[in-house]
């Protein structure tokens, strides 16, 4: 199949973009601390832009300071900003790639915490995820905000930004405003359509004013904020049109609001292109061109939606973290070699939303964030090197050190690649787990590693083979717990009934424990066919070690399978029929069981680091084998291995 859509270039307004793919507007937390640009933020951008997409808009660009959406937002509240966004824009125009900087108030979606001051709304109403009471808007201080969206939208033009987008959408002041859910003003601003339309076309017409006839302006709008009262399909189209009679150039179609967050960052429970029949609504009201979001995951399905005319552009939000390359490859006809995003929402959304770490980053790809400091070098040094484990660390190490130069094969003691990353990708929903491994083997095929599997490495096999260097990533094994009546075999794990070793088709099944119970929950809940399944477990809540986004998904699931979820509960006895536990002090016990899986967590697996580091020069552990903490530390590590040995 050609794709000839996707590459073909279009104009927005006077712009020419010479394909269809966008970078959307992500918040990634790079910028500095003042607002300006950073050298992480060049870097991550530019490596997209030589990737080969047409179109980087940059994200949520802040107009005040009281208007950031993320601690680390860039700004363009002062003259001092335009240099940052000139460097970016010269990175990516180096690539033949045009830049639009995105323009945002983040209204009652900032926090004080780092706003500096009260955040502020339409109506003194705070938003479900911020939690956070707003300042109304006086009516003059609404004049100065749509004030400072042309005076920022005039900064990043005389920076060299090829147009500018005005964030209308994902609950942020503009689309507050344009909320029946959000504003409750009765004044100028408010009230009926007209009145909460005031605000939105005052500031497009602010930029415009600022920017001249000739600059492109584009429009970011929620195809619906999935709130009862808030925004729908059936008005947004209605929105749509009304900013391109007021001169924006181009609709940029997401979903949404913080409030609803699930539906901004959807796992792989979510089909595909979900977004994709309410863009089209809106591709019929307008003649401008119209760009989609949200899980577009394959550039086949991309160059169809294009082809059928139900959008112009196409945004790839998350898989550009997972690949910068994706245009480049689809041009050269290597989507093969296409890192897929796994929709984990682990190295991005989960990272960018944890206080410890607040940088984004990428599962599959930990590269992403981290442009400007690591970078795969051609070595000069060859070594042969053997890795011990083709789970997801042994793997991503083995294609980098392989197209570094190096020599290398790589032993799995399983029949097949993936170790237990594999079989997480058997629970429902998680199938692109099993298109990252592919890659990952993809990739090692074409730098020349040697795959041996059904092989598990002893200490004679590596002094047979006399490597420079052994990279040890053998991963974690099923613990048998120190829990009472644990060790009955007839419990099933669950790796026995994820891989289909073993098939619970009936009966009442009891779960004990959170490792994967929220997946082996899912699983059997969808097979339940009228019997019960019930997770008792130690933590506060399933599923455990997930990102909050995707765990939303999950546990409505099991709540629609009717999965019973008993939560802090301190196993005391596990026994053929049932499970004693102690929840507050108190002593509970439920039975009645025809099957019990156990789902404790995994114990590293390390068996050969000691017995080898005496005949081999270069002994590295890496992922779980050193600490069982999951796949983005394994993958992480194992690249931070592979660049450097
Ligand atoms: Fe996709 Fe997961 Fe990477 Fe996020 S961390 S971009 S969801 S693969």
């Amino acid at each position: 199949m050609s794709f000839k859509n996707l590459l073909s270039p279009i104009k927005i307004g006077t712009m020419d973009v010479k394909n269809r793919f966008v970078v959307p507007p992500m918040g990634t937390n790079f910028g500095n601390k003042d607002g300006s640009v950073s050298e992480t933020t060049v870097a991550y951008l530019a490596e997209r832009a030589k990737g080969g997409f047409g179109l980087i808009i940059v994200e949520v660009t802040a107009v005040e300071s009281r208007g950031k959406s993320i601690p680390y937002s860039l700004g363009l509240w002062s003259d001092e900003h335009i240099k940052g966004f000139k460097r970016l824009a010269d990175a990516v125009h180096a690539h033949g790639a045009k830049l639009v900087v995105q323009l945002v108030h983040a209204g009652r979606q900032g926090a004080k915490a780092y706003c500096g001051e009260d955040i502020v709304a339409p109506t003194p109403i705070p938003d479900p995820l911020i939690k956070e009471v707003p300042k109304e808007l006086a009516t003059e201080e609404i004049y100065k905000i749509i004030n400072k969206f042309g005076m920022a939208a005039k900064r990043a033009k005389s920076a060299g930004a090829d147009g500018v987008e005005i964030h209308g959408a994902n609950g942020m002041l503009i689309s507050q405003f344009m909320s029946p859910y959000a504003n409750k003003r009765v004044d100028e601003f408010g009230g009926d359509f007209k009145g909460r339309m005031k605000f939105p076309v005052a500031v497009v017409k602010s930029v415009r004013d600022a920017v001249g006839p000739d600059y492109p302006v584009l429009f970011r709008l929620s195809s619906e904020e999935k709130t009862p009262g808030g925004t729908s399909p059936n008005d947004t189209p209605v929105i749509a049109k009304l900013m391109e009679d007021n001169s924006v150039d181009a609709i940029h179609v997401s979903i949404t609001t913080f409030g609803r967050i699930e539906w901004l960052f959807v796992p792989s429970a979510v089909p595909p292109a979900f977004n994709i029949p309410a863009t089209t609504g809106i591709k019929k009201a307008v003649n401008i061109p119209v760009i989609a979001v949200g899980r577009i995951n394959d550039p086949y399905l991309a160059e169809r939606i294009i082809a059928t005319g139900q959008a112009d552009m196409i945004a790839l939000g998350r898989e550009s973290l997972a690949d910068p390359e994706i245009p480049n490859k689809v041009a050269a006809d290597l989507t093969e070699e296409i890192a897929p995003c796994i929709y984990c929402n682990q190295g991005c959304v989960g990272y960018l939303f944890n206080p410890n770490i607040l940088k984004l980053s990428c599962l599959v790809r930990p590269f992403t964030g981290k442009e400007d400091k690591i970078k795969i070098k051609e070595t000069e040094n060859k070594k042969k090197i053997m890795i011990v484990g083709g789970g997801p660390s042994g793997l991503e190490a083995a294609w980098i050190c392989a197209k570094r130069g190096h020599d290398v094969t790589c032993y799995e003691k399983d029949s097949h690649p993936g170790g237990k990353f594999r079989i997480a990708g058997m629970a429902p929903t998680r199938q692109e787990i099993l298109a990252a491994i592919k890659y990952y083997m993809t990739m090692g095929k074409k730098y020349g590693v040697k795959y041996v599997f059904n092989t598990e490495v002893t200490p004679e096999m590596v002094k047979q083979e006399e490597p420079d260097a052994v990279i040890l990533a053998t991963g974690g094994i099923v613990r048998t717990p120190s829990v009472k009546g644990s060790d009955n075999p007839k419990f099933f794990t669950v790796e026995d009934v994820l891989s289909g070793k073993s098939c619970i088709t009936g009966g009442n099944t009891l779960v004990v424990g959170s490792t994967y119970a929220a997946d082996v929950a899912d699983y059997l809940g969808e097979r339940s066919w009228g019997s019960k399944v019930t997770v008792v477990h130690p933590q506060k809540e399933l599923p455990a070690g997930y990102s909050f986004v995707t765990g939303i998904w999950l546990n409505q699931r099991l709540k629609d399978y009717g999965v019973q979820v008993i939560s802090r509960a301190s196993i005391k006895e596990v026994f053929e029929n049932g499970v004693i536990y102690e929840i507050d002090g108190k002593e509970e016990k439920l039975e009645g069981f025809d099957n019990v899986v156990l789902a404790y967590n995994y114990s590293s697996y390390n068996p050969l680091e000691e017995k080898i580091k005496g005949f081999v020069e270069e002994v590295y552990v890496v992922g779980d084998a050193v600490h069982v903490r999951g796949a983005i530390k394994a993958i992480e590590e194992g690249m931070k291995i592979a660049v450097s040995i």
